[in-house]
């Protein structure tokens, strides 16, 4: 290895990558590895949904495969037994067990919740009682009662809600929920809302802009072995991510100081007042908005 190639390594696997336990898997252990690839490659890994825990988890319960959700191993999606004997519609002598199994993974295989609802809402007609009232004229009054259908071979079967249901692998708050939504047209129009809301703990767009700015405020060190091939620039090597930091926290208090004697806490909003964003977020937003590193001369 020619010692140009080795001063690049070193350039690109300074010390700071250390302080990141994923930039350290990226990192080649190996001397062979292709130098202009490390050039190329972004500092921070990417986002990547796909690869998310949830998403996975998701994905196998799309196959009706065993899952975990909030911590909780869930079984595969498969239909739960039934016995319609006493079932005027006698759905089990109509549907077989494997027509049951094909109906479970069709509806859990489209995956998409908006498409799920669609699914139930193509399949449950809800019509106004015949009998409205009640006996004696008074009390509770039956709104809705609804009808349930299969297609099955081309057909639309009639079942009881407890077949629908149990074959399907749902609660009836899922079809309480795709009423709840339903257009004029028997579209469902609803959002999924779960998981959807904003985190407390999520960082304010004015912290993360303040962040970046004091990031920016560092003065940046041309560099003679990667400039002409890379966009990354090159801060002081006496810096680290910890020392820029601190000092961010240091100016994050002064700004403090200074909004209080202004008269104003710099914040309008009347939120609950948070302090200087994490470490972490701090080098997220290092890694991710910039390409910065800390510059290694030959000697050192
Ligand atoms: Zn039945």
């Amino acid at each position: 290895m020619s010692s140009r190639t080795r001063r690049i390594l070193a350039l690109c696997t300074s010390h700071h990558l250390l302080d990141n336990p994923e930039e350290t898997e990226e990192t080649p252990e190996t001397e062979n590895a292709d130098i202009q690839q490390i050039r190329d490659r972004s500092r921070w890994r990417k986002r990547n949904p796909q690869h998310w825990k949830v998403n996975v988890e998701r994905r196998k319960r799309s196959d009706c495969l065993p899952y975990t959700i909030k911590k909780k191993d869930q079984p595969g999606k498969a239909p739960k037994p039934i016995v319609c004997d006493r079932c005027r519609f006698k759905c089990t002598s109509k549907i077989t067990e494997t027509q049951r199994g094909e109906l479970c993974a069709c509806y859990w295989s489209l995956f998409d919740f908006k498409r799920q609802k669609d699914f139930i809402l193509t399949r449950v007609k809800s019509c106004v009682p015949e009998r409205r009232r009640s006996r004696t004229g008074e009390g509770c009054e039956r709104s809705d009662s609804k009808q349930y259908f299969f297609m099955v071979d081309g057909e639309d079967v009639r079942v009881c809600q407890a077949f629908f249901l149990k074959t399907l692998c749902i609660s009836n708050v899922a079809v309480f929920n795709a009423f709840k939504s339903k257009d004029g047209f028997g579209c469902y129009v609803g959002e999924d809302l779960r998981g959807k809301h904003e985190p407390s703990n999520k960082t304010k767009p004015q912290e993360i802009a303040f962040v970046k700015q004091h990031i920016d405020s560092f003065r940046k060190v041309p560099s003679d072995y990667c400039r002409s091939t890379t966009q990354r620039q090159y801060l002081d090597p006496t810096l680290s991510i910890s020392k820029m930091y601190a000092l961010y926290r240091e100016e994050w208090e002064k700004k403090q100081v200074m909004g209080q004697e202004q008269g104003n806490d710099g914040d309008t909003t009347g939120e609950k007042k948070k302090g200087p964003v994490s470490f972490i977020t701090y080098k997220r937003v290092f890694g991710e908005d910039f390409n910065l590193s800390f510059f290694q001369s030959e000697e050192g």
